[in-house]
């Protein structure tokens, strides 16, 4: 397993945990230059009725607090699914440098749906690491809410009945 593969495996941990609080599971973490752990963070959407409430949000929030600045940069961000505008927005706000994403999102990604440019953007952009285990708790997330056109947005080729 790659360094990045057991970052992304602490972003899952968040995502699980999104799940047992009944949230959509997306988790992330970032790390500093150093790489040390700074910041944790999930989906919490439903529980705050927060519509900023991504796990992004979350976890940049808690980075820019610890270290006590609006700018992380030479940070890098681990998330489980691929961003959404709001989130791809406030990631180039923060000055990360890189950004590690594991499944597509195809309604809401800022890539795959929205088409934002790579080249656009200030940080550079690694796709669909541990995308897999990130496709599996969001399909069974969404099974059990019944609603199969949300998982679509995750992976349009794994439809559920
Ligand atoms: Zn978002």
């Amino acid at each position: 397993m790659t360094q990045n593969e057991q970052f992304m495996l602490l972003a899952l941990e968040q995502a699980h945990l999104a799940q047992t609080k009944n949230e959509v599971p997306v988790g992330a973490i970032i790390i500093d230059g150093n790489q040390n752990v700074i910041a944790r963070g999930h989906n919490t959407v439903f529980g705050l009725k927060s519509i900023i409430g991504h796990a992004e949000i979350n976890t940049i929030l808690e980075a820019t607090q610890k270290l006590g600045t609006s700018r992380l940069i030479s940070c890098s961000i681990y998330v489980t699914l691929e961003p959404c505008l709001m989130c791809i927005g406030t990631i180039m706000q923060a000055r990360l440098s890189h950004l590690y994403y594991g499944a597509n999102s195809y309604v809401y990604g800022a890539l795959s749906k929205h088409l934002v440019a790579e080249s656009s953007l200030h940080f550079k952009i690694h796709k669909q690491i541990l995308a897999a285990p990130s496709i599996v708790l969001l399909q069974d997330f969404f099974k059990k809410k019944r609603s199969c056109q949300l998982c679509l947005a995750v992976d349009p080729t794994l439809a559920i009945d």
